[in-house]
């Protein structure tokens, strides 16, 4: 008799939400996806997923998925397309753009949520085709200024640190991050060290008694933007105490005096009234950190976030410096990443002052490496606009055509009534995205679907340098397609169409054979082939690596050299950085308060942040009924001593000088008096008057322009309707 056999099927993939890079088994039966399941040998997770993970077959079969492109009017109206016609036809809009006002006319917005390879071409296709460095991505509100903390700090965008770290220190110092509920599973192995680890301190620092801050030995809810402060009041006390490793300092580091002087004035009094913090606190945080044989740093947008996040990612590494916690197991500043794959798309160059393998685009020979690998004549030398003041130059009608790929701009910038302002004004704004509707949708004027998780091949690096390998399960949807194909097959349309319209090519080759050149990718391998080339000799050197080895060897870390047999699990372990001396840098920024102080009008402290059963502006998340379970709405948290004239469940009008918000009123003593909190996920399509970037300001951190997510002025009072 005929043995029936489960037509089910597992396909070795990466949870797609955040930078903890989860290893996940999909479970299909070749056509459709089924189930999800966490990956045991996957060194991120071995096995666990949290809700989001788990939930992840939920999203790909669902209502919301863009099946085909649609040619849009700007009342609404959608009609659908060929694809052809719609590459055709944004060829033809972008050509005319570059032909009328040139190159710098046109700009790309991309994701953190893109592979690698998806990055890599979209680089190429604005550097390398057109010749426009306006290309930016959402990472730049994730984790700018820990990229250029690192550079300034340590010579190069890196995290020095892996998981296991977190296993082997003995104090852990989590400042401006909820791992609780923005990287679960890197929570979980906390409280797994902790649970077998009696004599693991852990130390909170946050605004808000987060679930991270309920497991802590030592909580310190300083007052929103202070860090700088703390951070120096730490060193000062560790100065004072002796718990500073002299040999550390003289064998590698530099500007010790200086910041010697700086900090002489954060004394633990003075850092009380900066801070709002009491003083033994201070010191208490000091001394278990000086004294611990091995102290991780863990942060993420509390730090990121802030219109003097690089000052608050340096003074962070001076902790690390003045103290030797780095280069050994269990001990450094680890940065925890937001999305899955901002990490590969800085390792690509998908950002305006970048090329691939972590060159610089003001650099004359970095850019010469990449016109010789890509065979191009020049490459444009000055950086393109970041992601708030390319919003602002759309509005401005310098920036004429955008296209937005995998992020939904609306609901995540700051001041969205501006970005607003800048679609509405833009001639010709093209989204390419899984998911449709999306809030930005309504201002596009052509939608491309893309294959999502599941449906093709991607790369991703997540928070430890970790490259995985993410294989296709089942195929697209409809006429969804990878990412990186839609821009190689734009590119090749755009290259023929300027040459049909005569716009004269920057070199000899004609510009739809320099097209078809460039983008000659048949496959994603192709392109991965080429993105390794490019990183020969540099920092994140991964010439050893190839897909075969990650197929049978699992995840990797970079750096992977030629003929080495793996990555590399830590760096600095020598002592030596990337660096012109070869000496980490000691940094010396002074304290400085918020960009936006609160004052009479508004006298309270808005923060912003993730929920943990949802992702980003809700286009995946939003799929899943479930994972509306743990918080429905935008509830807006705020103290009860804030709320005298809001009970619990009112609906509270929250204003400030960009906006105004309506949201449900919970009364939580986890928010310090004076300050509110309200997640950052819902965009009218979820929550009308929810939309908390309606609030916050454009204020950029002015090394790294991140904007200032985590403070804005507001007032609070009850919603009164006519
Ligand atoms: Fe996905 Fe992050 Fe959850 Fe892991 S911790 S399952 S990567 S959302």
């Amino acid at each position: 008799s005929a043995v029936w056999q489960s037509p089910l099927q597992e396909t070795k993939s990466v949870c797609p939400y955040c930078g903890t890079g989860c290893g996940v088994l999909i479970q299909h039966d070749g056509r459709k996806i089924l189930g999800v399941r966490g990956d045991p040998k996957h060194p991120a997770n071995f096995g666990r997923l949290c809700t989001k993970g788990r939930t992840l077959h939920q999203t790909v079969q669902a209502p919301d998925r863009a099946l085909q492109p649609l040619l849009r009017d700007r009342q609404g109206g959608e009609q659908v397309i060929h694809w052809d016609a719609a590459l055709g036809l944004a060829a033809e809009r972008f050509a005319r753009i570059i032909r009328e006002h040139g190159p710098q006319a046109v700009a790309f917005y991309v994701s953190g949520q893109l592979s690698t390879e998806d990055y890599y071409v979209v680089n190429k296709l604005a550097k390398g085709l057109i010749g426009s460095n306006h290309i930016d991505t959402n990472s730049r509100l994730c984790m700018a200024s820990a990229v250029t903390g690192y550079k300034a700090s340590l010579g190069m965008d890196s995290v020095p640190n892996c998981y296991e770290d977190i296993e082997a220190a003995n104090c852990l110092f989590i400042i401006g991050a909820n791992p609780a509920y923005a990287h679960p599973i890197v929570f979980r192995r906390i409280e797994d060290a902790k649970a077998r680890n009696p004599d693991l301190k852990i130390i909170v620092a946050d605004p808000r008694r987060t679930a991270t801050a309920s497991i802590a030995d030592l909580y310190l809810p300083l007052r929103p933007g202070s860090d700088v402060a703390l951070l120096h009041g730490m060193l000062h006390v560790l100065i004072w105490e002796e718990l500073i490793d002299r040999d550390y300092i003289a064998a590698h580091t530099e500007g010790w005096a200086e910041l010697k002087q700086r900090v002489q004035a954060y004394t633990p009094q003075r850092v009380s009234e900066l801070c709002d913090l009491p003083e033994d606190l201070i010191r208490e945080a000091a001394l278990e950190f000086g004294r611990a044989h091995a102290a991780l740093s863990l942060w993420c947008q509390g730090l990121n976030q802030s219109s003097h996040g690089t000052d608050k990612i340096t003074a962070l590494i001076n902790l690390h410096l003045a103290t030797g916690q780095i280069g050994r197991p269990g001990a450094g500043p680890f940065s925890l990443t937001g999305q899955p794959n901002a990490m590969g798309g800085r390792e690509v160059g998908g950002m305006p002052n970048l090329l691939p393998g972590h060159r610089e685009i003001i650099n004359p020979e970095h850019r010469a490496e990449i016109s010789r690998l890509w065979g191009v004549e020049a490459l444009h030398p000055e950086p393109g606009l970041t992601a708030v003041p390319l919003f602002k130059a759309i509005e401005r009608g310098e920036i004429k055509a955008v296209w937005i790929a995998c992020t939904n701009p609306v609901v995540s910038l700051p001041d969205q009534q501006q970005v607003v302002r800048a679609l509405q004004a833009a001639e010709f704004v093209v989204v390419q995205d899984a998911y449709h509707p999306t809030e930005t949708a309504e201002f596009a004027d052509l939608i491309l679907p893309a294959a999502s998780w599941g449906e093709r091949e991607a790369l991703v690096t997540n928070s430890e340098r970790r490259i995985s390998r993410l294989a296709q399960a089942v195929s697209a949807p409809g006429q969804a397609r990878p990412d990186w194909e839609i821009f190689r097959d734009f590119a090749r349309t755009l290259g023929e169409i300027l040459d049909m319209t005569g716009h004269p090519s920057p070199q000899t080759e004609s510009w739809s054979s320099r097209a078809r050149r460039l983008f000659d990718y048949p496959d994603s391998e192709s392109i991965f082939k080429e993105f390794r080339e490019s990183t020969r000799g540099r920092d994140l050197d991964i010439t050893g690596l190839s897909l075969a080895i990650l197929d049978e060897q699992g995840p990797q870390q970079w750096p992977f050299h030629e003929g080495a047999t793996g990555g590399r699990q830590r760096l600095y372990t020598d002592g030596i950085f990337p660096t012109p001396s070869g000496r980490a840098r000691f940094l010396a920024p002074a304290y400085a308060p918020v960009a936006e102080e609160i004052d009479a009008r508004y006298p309270l402290r808005l923060t912003t942040g993730r929920l943990r059963d949802q992702w980003h502006t809700l286009s995946r998340t939003g799929q899943v009924a479930g994972l509306f379970q743990h918080v429905a709405e935008p509830l807006l948290e705020i103290h009860p001593e804030d709320a005298k004239a809001l009970p619990e469940g009112s609906l509270a009008r929250i204003s400030s000088r960009r906006g105004t918000v309506i949201a449900r009123v919970r009364h939580a003593r986890a928010q310090l008096p004076g300050t509110l909190f309200l997640p950052m996920h819902f965009g009218s399509r979820f929550a009308p008057q929810g939309m908390a970037n309606a609030l916050t300001l454009p204020a950029l951190d002015p090394v790294s322009k991140q904007p200032e997510f985590k403070h804005a002025a507001v007032r609070v009072e009850p919603a009164v309707f006519a």
